[in-house]
């Protein structure tokens, strides 16, 4: 009978603690589901950036046109690994 006692809390009506509980708990989740989706259209800006880069052979790195340039980007040092290559 005595173990009931410990499991009643959750099967009360809600009170002022649990209102509280239950805004910091949506508070918490939302936040965490906010900061994901930040999280991911960071990345798909990032992936696409890239892929536009290489597609106009621009350096990964900083971004600056490297048609005319076959190893080393001349802005900012980053060394070209297969970006020219897809030269036409
Ligand atoms: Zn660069």
């Amino acid at each position: 009978m005595h173990h009931l006692l410990f499991k009643l809390p959750a099967m009360l009506p809600p009170n002022e603690n649990t209102k509280v509980a239950a805004k910091i708990l949506t508070a918490a989740v939302g936040f965490t589901f906010f900061c994901g989706a930040m999280w991911a259209i960071w990345v798909v800006r990032m992936f696409r950036r890239d892929r536009h880069r290489l597609e106009n052979h621009c350096c990964l790195n900083c971004g600056y046109d490297l048609r005319y340039t076959k190893d080393r980007c001349p802005e900012c040092g980053q060394v070209i690994e297969r970006q020219t290559r897809a030269e036409r």
